[in-house]
């Protein structure tokens, strides 16, 4: 349904910061570019919907690579800015941008009036899920996507594992135990709350984490479905390791949900000689940063960790009931002998 939170979610689309900040995410912008590109031969002569087109860039690139035909749709205001760039840009014959959105559920709601061959979007929230932008991907599919049609991106994986952010502990915590000279440390429960119980999107770097990353979920979008989007569960076993200089006694270990990536590559549709030719959108740690960050779930306090030590538990994120683009995030952890859940939401 349409709610007053999507009102608000689509007025936060209406400012420029917002698109300003995507598009000036290269490694966001240039491997959407380079898919499109990558995949003129599916996109020449066909019929294309962009699902939240914004300023309409990606509609303008798959116009570049010779779609006949792309429906630009936004429920944001920004789509009123989209229309005028296609304008200047004589596209008007190719781009048709149309303002309201891809559900079936209110009056703005919009219309497309035959099949298309591509679905292109950038629907990926912060730790890939957050914003729940895509469920319209999948009304969009199930609404005018063509049997045998192409997704772009075709599918995107969340990873998770646990990092070590000691500089950030001391930046925000132990500053209080010394502050010119007088003995705050009366701060640290407030500090910690405030510093730690929502979920935090950083930068950090591939030296932060402290084993190899594990699949919390993996989307195709051919066949993934809204229900499945409802709640994610995933249980999973670390094994710190080798990174002596991090795994020193009394490193704090912060488990976190840090990467998404969405590969570019169509696969399903493609059968390809060279698999690693694949496109892939990275927001890994270890790989160029993007505006997605990382996104870290602080414990209140360190744990310390041993070289192999075994860290097992689960994560489970669902969509909030009160906001459905809200995300409430439950994190079982259980290591040396202590265990606990931590409980958060992302707002
Ligand atoms: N494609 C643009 C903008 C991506 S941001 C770019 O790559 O720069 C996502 C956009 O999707 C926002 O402008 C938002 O308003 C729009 N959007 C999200 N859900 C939508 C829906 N259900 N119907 C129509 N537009 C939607």
């Amino acid at each position: 349904p349409c709610t007053e939170f999507d009102k608000a979610y689509f007025n936060s689309y209406a400012h420029v910061g917002i698109h300003e900040e995507m598009i000036k995410d290269h490694v966001r912008t240039n491997t959407y570019r380079d898919a499109i590109f990558h995949h003129q031969s599916l996109i020449e002569g066909k019929v294309v919907v962009d699902v939240g087109c914004g300023t309409g860039i990606l509609s303008i690139f798959c116009a570049q690579a010779g779609a006949k035909r792309v429906y630009a749709v936004d429920a944001s205001d920004i789509a009123v800015q989209a229309n005028e760039v296609v304008k200047a840009n004589n596209l008007s014959d190719k781009v048709i941008v149309l303002h309201g959105r891809v559900e079936i559920e209110c009056i703005k709601d919009v219309e497309i009036n035959e099949e298309v061959d591509v679905i292109i979007s950038e629907w990926m929230g912060y730790m890939l899920l957050y914003e729940s932008m895509l469920g319209s991907v999948i009304t969009a599919r199930d609404r005018w996507l063509k049997h045998g049609g192409l997704i772009l991106p075709s599918n995107a994986t969340l990873y998770m594992a646990p990092v070590t952010h000691p500089d950030r502990y001391r930046e925000s915590i132990e500053f209080w135990r010394n502050v010119y000279g007088i003995d705050m440390s009366a701060m640290l429960p407030l500090a910690k709350q405030c510093a730690f119980e929502e979920p935090s999107v950083e930068t950090i770097s591939g030296e932060n984490v402290l084993t190899w990353p594990h699949v919390v979920k993996h989307v195709d979008c051919y066949t993934i479905t809204i229900d499945e989007l409802e709640s994610v569960t995933t249980t999973y076993k670390f094994r710190s390791m080798m990174r002596a200089s991090l795994i020193n006694p009394r490193v704090p270990v912060l488990p976190t949900v840090p990467s998404n990536n969405s590969p570019m590559d169509g696969s399903q549709r493609k059968k390809r000689t060279n698999p690693n030719e694949a496109l892939v959108l990275s927001t890994a740690p270890e790989d160029p940063p993007t505006h997605w960050q990382q996104t870290l779930i602080y414990f209140y306090d360190p744990i310390d960790v041993e070289q192999d030590q075994l860290i097992e538990g689960s994560a489970t994120l669902t969509q909030s009931k009160e906001n459905r683009r809200f995300m409430n995030i439950n994190l079982r952890y259980s290591s040396g002998g202590r265990s606990f859940v931590k409980e958060s939401v992302m707002r």
